[in-house]
């Protein structure tokens, strides 16, 4: 009987797991936790759930996966403001630009049309060369300029990476037409009641078979038919892996996936969250601090009460998280909100990328072409962008395309 092995039990693993079981696959979950989800990371804290990680979504089909796995969803109205260093309001466009957005804004289905298969395709296929080059540069080359402060607020801001740096693939499929004017247009986004780890434990709950504090420490071919994967505990054999998290350097011994796997950059991201009095807070961009490392760049509210909110802060960069505190502390007092209590933090490692020259090498054609290869693949968030979205959208595509 045929066995496929899943490394990683974040949301990447645990759809893939989930649609080879329905499908009629023997599958094995390797988890190196103690719990499923992985930046799906919910916590039950003052009257509510506060989020440590994913907090939002917007695609159909995600909502379908939550109704069929009876997890429960809101469609809420994205409230957001934009704020300067003093927590004042601050336009997101001033009065000259938003004339010059409208124009900008109505022009990108056409401009975008001629890179349709690529961007309508689910992962990494037919990447024209235009956008290998980073996103700035695909702006300026098309005389885009307002746009590019718009994607910079959803993509900068919730930590996807610098503009100049990032290849235009990257942004233009994360931020597709209709994620785009989701939050625009400030149509109703998705929302976890429970908290984005019930989609986690609901999927995890379905699968008959996964192994909680198994980080894989060896991935190799046993022999032309089957894959050895070792943990702590234990050394077993399959006839397939599908790997979806970046994993250390080594632990593949097949050389292209080895190589391909340190190919991958990921961003530092920082997670705090705080109790503090109530202020009203809605969720807000703080743009002046989106590009400072260390810095208060985004604020999700969990929950208000009239006593206090619970609140989520954002930031980039590789800091202790000692400093970080003290740093969201410094934003938030200058905002005029003191005694704030952390309740939680957490640092990730996000987003799985890789840089221009390596699109222009042909990363993604020779990985498309190498899929499979020995019976090891490259699934979820490796093969498509970071996001629920996303990776429900690719999964399926990726199980109809090689299973
Ligand atoms: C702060 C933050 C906010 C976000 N907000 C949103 C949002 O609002 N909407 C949205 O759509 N997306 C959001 N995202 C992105 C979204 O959360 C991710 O795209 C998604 O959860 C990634 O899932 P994954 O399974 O690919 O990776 P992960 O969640 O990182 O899962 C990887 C799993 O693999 C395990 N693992 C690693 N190494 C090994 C090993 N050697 N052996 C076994 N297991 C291993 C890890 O423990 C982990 O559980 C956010 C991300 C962050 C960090």
């Amino acid at each position: 009987m045929e066995t496929t092995a899943v490394i990683g039990a974040g949301y990447s693993g645990l759809i893939t797991a989930y649609q080879l079981q329905k499908a009629g696959y023997d599958v094995t979950v390797f988890e190196k936790a103690d719990i499923p989800g992985g930046q799906c990371h919910s916590l039950p804290a003052g009257g509510g759930i506060v989020e440590l990680g994913c907090v939002f979504g917007t695609s159909p089909a995600l909502e379908e996966l939550c109704h069929d796995l009876e997890v429960k969803v809101e469609r809420n109205y994205f409230y957001r403001q934009y704020l300067d260093n003093h927590g004042q309001k601050i336009p997101q466009l001033d009065e000259t630009a938003i004339q010059k957005f409208k124009d900008e804004y109505k022009m990108l289905p056409s401009l975008l049309s001629k890179y349709d298969i690529c961007l309508n395709t689910p992962g990494f296929y037919n990447i024209p060369e235009e956008l290998k080059m980073n996103f700035k540069k695909w702006c300026s080359l098309h005389d885009i300029e307002v746009l590019t402060e718009i994607f910079s607020a959803y993509f900068s801001c919730y930590g996807y990476g610098e503009l100049d740096t990032i290849p235009a693939v990257y942004v233009l499929k994360h931020l597709d037409l209709s994620s785009l004017s989701s939050l625009v247009e400030s149509r109703k986004i998705i929302t976890f009641p429970q908290g984005s780890s019930s989609i986690c434990n609901a999927l995890a709950q379905k699968l008959s078979d996964i192994r909680y504090n198994s980080e894989v420490l060896e991935i190799s071919n046993a022999d032309d038919e089957s894959i050895l994967i070792k943990t702590e505990l234990s050394s077993e054999q399959f006839s397939r892996v599908i790997i979806t998290t970046p994993l250390k350097s080594g632990i593949v011994s097949h050389p292209f996936f080895s190589r391909a796997l340190d190919t991958f950059i990921t961003n530092p991201s920082n997670t705090l969250v705080y109790r503090i009095p109530s202020a009203g807070l809605v969720d807000s961009f703080v743009v002046n601090n989106t590009h400072k490392d260390g810095k208060l760049r985004l604020i999700h509210v969990n929950s208000s009460n009239s006593e206090y909110q619970m609140i989520s802060v954002y930031s980039n960069g590789y800091l202790e998280m000692k400093e970080l505190d003290l740093s969201m502390r410094e934003s938030l007092s200058s905002m005029g909100i003191d005694s704030a209590v952390l309740t939680a933090s957490k640092k990730w490692n996000f987003f799985p990328h890789v840089e221009s020259a390596m699109l222009y090498k042909g990363f993604y054609e020779e990985l498309q072409s190498r899929q499979g290869e020995k019976g090891i693949y490259l699934g979820g968030a490796l093969s498509c962008c970071s996001s629920l979205d996303k990776i429900t959208e690719f999964t399926s595509a990726f199980i109809h395309r090689y299973f």
